[in-house]
């Protein structure tokens, strides 16, 4: 059996986290059997669905990297099938139209209630043996109805969850056609994973009560019925909801804090998933490792910490090329056009930080020179600052060879020369040519700076 996933997004906003995790392990689970990952736009919503959401969703995929193997289908374009399985149902007497009005229906909820029952649709228009049922009324467009089973209990073996088992008198005969026709979105989810023959359904916990209505169509229509996994949700750290307007939820959020793709989704895979005690792992070793038994079925919490953690660890690792081109765009955003440098001096700062935006930010002064902060002027370029670095300027000056080696040994002798110790010529150092003092070694970016820029710099500052 060749394993079908499918990653089924509805294109109503932004691509949240939670869509993006479940899209990684469809496709992870998919990839680790060879199998066959497909991708579904579930657009039926006319209202929420907008070309933009499906271009976020492209998006955010394709700079995650997770690229599927069949697709995108759009359900909207398939409104005919649906309607085909919406009349072989109906041929077969497994559905049936139904005539109730929106009014009858709340009078049978108040009826119902005031019974102290739970309200539901009371099958007046479900035909049995030997019923009569009531007369067409004029002027109403009937609704399709499945003709869910009465008795007996809809059970399976989530792969996550474990068994469950949901009595059928829970479930209500679901409205599969509106009355202009539309199929509602059940019934399309059930004849597309049909279709498509999807052999393991891998999506959000708040599925989980759509399953047993989806399994018992599925039976109707003589289909396998796939495995079914629910990943658990994803909260906040303090466990709070995720909200859209407080907390970073879509793809875009995390491009713009300056986490690595690699680190997003090794982040995202730690949500709900483990492996022993791996913290830190590439996209090709979570394939290799994945598998839902070992998904957790309680909720994951975001813990924003330990993402920067892992981004950092994934910034180490990263080729320097690749990761200058990834800086230069957060380097724009400061007014900052890098030249071919910038490799070395990713090189040079890529272990001091977590993100993105801090490595643009300490790559900076590089690029340009700023005068040091006031209150950072005042430590330390200060009358006797001033008056050592005009000093050393001299030194540096004289020297021919401008490498690491040869730097550090001038700034050493030039220490020893004062009778001071190493910060009142580091800090009032960095001050003048970077603008701060939080830099690598002084040698080291002196080096990469080159001779002819210190020096200027050291001019501007001391004038
Ligand atoms: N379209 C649904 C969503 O975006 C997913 C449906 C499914 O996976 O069955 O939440």
């Amino acid at each position: 059996m060749t394993v079908r996933t499918r990653f089924a997004p509805s294109p109503t906003g932004l691509l949240h986290l939670g869509s993006v995790r479940t899209a990684l392990f469809t496709w992870a689970y998919s990839r680790h059997h060879q199998g066959v990952a497909v991708l579904r736009i579930e657009d039926t919503d006319l209202e929420r669905s907008t070309p933009e959401s499906v271009k976020a969703i492209f998006d955010g995929l394709a700079w995650c990297g997770i690229d599927f193997d069949e697709g995108p289908y759009f359900q909207m374009q398939r409104m005919p099938r649906y309607k085909e399985v919406i009349q072989q149902l109906l041929a077969e007497g497994k559905a049936y139209l139904c005539y109730t009005s929106r009014e009858e229906l709340d009078q049978m909820r108040a009826e119902m209630e005031a019974r102290g029952e739970k309200p539901r649709y009371d099958r007046r228009w479900r035909p049995e043996p030997g019923k009569t049922l009531p007369l067409i009324p004029a002027g109403i467009e009937p609704v399709v109805r499945f003709r869910n089973p009465i008795d007996g209990v809809v059970a399976w073996d989530d792969a996550v969850k474990g068994r469950i088992e949901i009595s059928n008198t829970e479930l209500d005969d679901l409205i599969i056609a509106r009355p202009d026709g539309t199929p509602t979105y059940n019934f399309c989810v059930v004849v597309d994973d049909h279709d498509m023959a999807i052999t393991h359904v891998i999506r959000g916990d708040d599925h989980v009560n759509n399953t047993p209505r989806q399994i018992n169509i599925l039976q109707a229509l003589g289909a396998a019925i796939p495995v079914y996994g629910h990943l658990p949700l994803i909260f906040n750290a303090d466990g709070s909801k995720m909200s859209k307007r407080k907390d970073p939820v879509s793809v875009v959020d995390y491009q713009d804090l300056g986490i690595l793709p690699e680190a997003f989704l090794n982040y995202l895979a730690r949500l709900g998933w483990g492996h022993g005690d791996e913290e830190v792992f590439t996209v090709a070793q979570f394939i290799e490792w994945f598998d839902l038994a070992n998904v957790s079925p309680s909720p994951a919490r975001f813990d924003r910490e330990k993402m920067l953690w892992i981004n950092q660890q994934h910034i180490k690792a990263a080729d320097n090329a690749r990761l200058a081109e990834l800086t230069r765009p957060f380097l724009a955003k400061l007014g900052i056009e890098a030249g071919p440098a910038l490799v070395e001096v990713i090189a040079l700062l890529k272990e001091r930080v977590t993100n993105l935006v801090d490595l643009a930010a300490q790559a900076s002064y590089f690029f340009r020179h700023d005068a040091a902060p006031a209150e950072l002027a005042a430590q330390h370029l200060n009358e006797e600052g001033r008056a050592r670095l005009a000093r050393l300027r001299t030194a540096l000056t004289a020297i021919d060879s401008w490498d690491v080696p040869t730097l550090a040994a001038a700034i050493k002798a030039f220490v020893a020369a004062e009778g001071v110790k190493m910060p009142l010529v580091g800090m009032p150092l960095r001050a003048a040519v970077c603008g701060t003092t939080q830099t690598p070694s002084i040698d080291a970016v002196l080096a990469l700076l080159g001779k002819a820029e210190v020096l200027a710099r050291l001019e501007r500052t001391l004038a």
